[in-house]
């Protein structure tokens, strides 16, 4: 077996094994890495934002609605070249309804600020789209219910980039029980889509002597986004 065999094996078997510690014991036929696929060149998109936003609705697909304020949809720029991805709403999403508007937003406005770019022309959103109770980390029938909107999302914007920030956003987009310490510093390719995980904003403010890294990881987006 060769090298690369290899990795993918270990791969697998340790988001398998994280599959299993979150409860889950069988896996969907479906394969939702397709679904980030991005679509054939048309001349129109196949949906937009604000439909998506229509088919979400009141959504009450999962317990989180029973506790949230807000659905927190995501919002930016719908042809998005660079795309983040966090984890889920916190106490000011849930009460703003936008993503990210909090401390740990403050942080990331200014992180997309330090390549030139502004929250306007970027596309923010999250692996579940309401807040669970006392920031819990989202459980896997939340994202599973969550996951179809968020993949519309990303079908819709086809972003060249997606940042994946932090180790929930990262370990979902890339299928993978790896540690958020292990992806970061790298560059995934999902169906072309390029994904880069780096560490959650919320992280950075009890621990700021990593935002070097982080800096590094905005570093290689920049170039990526020129290099277009
Ligand atoms: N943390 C997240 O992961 N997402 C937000 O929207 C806010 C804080």
């Amino acid at each position: 077996m060769d090298e690369k065999t290899g990795e993918v094996i270990a791969d697998l078997k340790s988001y398998l094994e994280y599959l299993k510690e979150m409860g889950i014991v069988s896996l969907p036929v479906s394969d939702s890495v397709s679904e980030i696929k991005p679509q054939e060149p048309s001349p129109s998109r196949i949906m937009t934002l604000d439909e998506v936003r229509k088919e979400l609705g009141d959504c009450k697909r999962c317990k989180l609605h029973q506790t949230r304020r807000t659905i927190v949809f995501g919002e930016g720029n719908e042809k998005a070249t660079l795309m983040f991805i966090g984890e889920g709403p916190g106490y000011d999403e849930d009460v703003q309804g936008r993503p990210f508007v909090g401390k740990a937003g403050q942080l990331l406005t200014k992180i997309i600020e330090s390549i030139k770019l502004t929250r306007e022309e970027v596309y923010i959103a999250n692996i579940v789209k309401c807040r669970p109770p006392q920031n819990r980390n989202p459980e896997p029938d939340e994202i599973e219910s969550c996951n179809p909107f968020l993949m519309k999302q990303i079908r819709v914007i086809q972003p060249k980039i997606i940042c994946a920030l932090g180790t929930f956003a990262a370990q979902t987009l890339l299928k993978t029980g790896s540690k958020i310490s292990d992806l970061r510093g790298r560059i995934f390719d999902i169906e072309g889509i390029k994904v880069i995980p780096t560490y959650h904003p919320a992280f950075l403010l009890r621990n700021p002597e990593r935002k070097r890294e982080v800096w590094e990881d905005m570093k290689k987006i920049a170039e990526l986004i020129k290099a277009l």
